[in-house]
């Protein structure tokens, strides 16, 4: 009698990223370690790009120092363009202000330095507090859509 090998079926794995249980592709299923969401295959994006700079500082180096040249070869462009387009502008000074909100919540919980050093730091901090939508909300809205 002829035996039939039984059909392979692999073993749900859980995602590095969001805890989820999903099924790995067949033909990567040892290597796999996150699903299929775009939010996590976004997250192992990220750190693969993150790896790689590390790996590759030299290369990173010289890229940096392409954007300077280009950037110096064209003085002022950035500050132009914007001037010549109004939505550029606001989208400009909305991403500016979102980043400077994130870099300074940073150094809050940066460990190394001081919490609040001024009477000035203590009177935005009070403002932070008082907001009460989510960071990472707050970090994401798009910047169009308050126009
Ligand atoms: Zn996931």
């Amino acid at each position: 009698m002829r035996q039939v090998k039984p059909q392979f079926r692999s073993r749900r794995k859980r995602c590095a990223n969001c805890r989820d249980l999903f099924d790995p592709d067949p033909r990567a299923k040892d290597r796999q370690k996150y699903c299929s969401k775009s939010s996590c295959q976004d997250h192992r994006q990220r750190l693969n790009e993150k790896n790689w700079r590390e790996k590759n500082p030299d290369c990173v180096a010289y890229q940096q120092e392409q954007i300077r040249a280009w950037h110096k070869a064209r003085t002022n462009y950035s500050r132009k363009r914007r001037a010549s387009d109004q939505a550029l502008t606001m989208r400009n000074r909305i991403q500016a202000r979102l980043r400077m909100r994130d870099r300074r919540f940073r150094s809050v919980f940066d460990k190394s330095k001081p919490i609040v050093k001024t009477v000035e730091d203590q009177a935005y901090w009070a403002k932070v507090k008082t907001n009460t939508q989510p960071i990472a909300q707050r970090s994401t809205v798009r910047p169009f859509s308050l126009l």
